[in-house]
């Protein structure tokens, strides 16, 4: 008979994947420990839950992924959140980092367009207990202006311009993290400081994120306009 497979401790994994992060410039000790605590094989399909805590982005269903933990352990950081703040989030996903930023103290409102994956991760974060979140179903490109306005804006996925809503849902002091680029697939991080003088903006270097389609990202087309679709 052959030995059973052994058994992986999941928080082992994460204190290694921690150790990876910070080789590679993550200093933010709050970030660390959220990577630490948040369990990322548990927000990734099953099939690819010994994959979780490789520096990998992962397919989470409907053609989209979840971000490496490198980028999202880059976004938290650069995003200077601290404990108590607002924050947007466009583009759910597999809420993983939604669930990082609730994990630094935030509350966080975060916009999917897509059903299928509303419905999973608002699934999940319920068993997961986190109350901190409030999920929506709706195009992101126009914010959430009813919460608005917030301490931090996070897209996690790449348009080809800064959506003119998000701007202006964003709090004086507040800072906005985005892909931006005129190809689809290859953007740079954008960060913007709203300040009392104006926009302050930053270019963080090339970043590779799914598409932003809506009104004031990329349009749908293809195999993104079927039932899956906001209706
Ligand atoms: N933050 C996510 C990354 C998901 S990939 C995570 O941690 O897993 C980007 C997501 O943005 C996809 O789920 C895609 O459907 C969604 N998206 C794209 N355009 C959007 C829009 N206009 N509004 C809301 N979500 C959008």
């Amino acid at each position: 008979m052959r030995n059973p497979s052994p058994v992986i401790d999941p928080k082992r994994l994460r204190r290694r994947m921690v150790n990876e992060l910070k080789v590679r410039g993550i200093t933010d000790p709050a970030v660390l420990q959220a990577m630490v605590e948040v369990p990322r094989h548990l927000f990734v399909q099953e099939a690819w839950r010994t994959q979780a805590y490789e520096d990998a982005s992962l397919p989470i269903g409907c053609n989209q992924t979840i971000s490496q933990p490198f980028i999202v352990a880059l976004m938290s950081q650069e995003l200077e959140t601290s404990p108590g703040m607002r924050i947007l989030e466009v583009g759910t996903g597999s809420g993983y980092q939604a669930a990082i930023l609730a994990a630094l103290g935030c509350t966080v409102f975060t916009i999917e367009r897509l059903r299928e994956l509303y419905q999973s991760t608002s699934m999940l974060l319920r068993q997961l207990g986190i109350r901190n979140i409030h999920m929506q179903r709706r195009d992101g490109t126009l914010g959430l202006p009813e919460a608005a306005p917030f301490d931090r804006i996070i897209v996690t996925a790449g348009g080809p311009e800064i959506p003119r809503p998000l701007l202006e849902q964003l709090d004086t002091g507040g800072i906005l993290l985005i892909p931006v680029g005129d190809k689809p697939r290859l953007q740079r991080l954008v960060r913007i400081r709203k300040t009392f003088q104006g926009m302050l903006k930053e270019d963080l270097g090339p970043v590779v994120f799914v598409d932003l389609i809506g009104d004031h990202g990329w349009q749908a087309t293809g195999c993104n306009v079927h039932n899956k679709e906001l209706s």
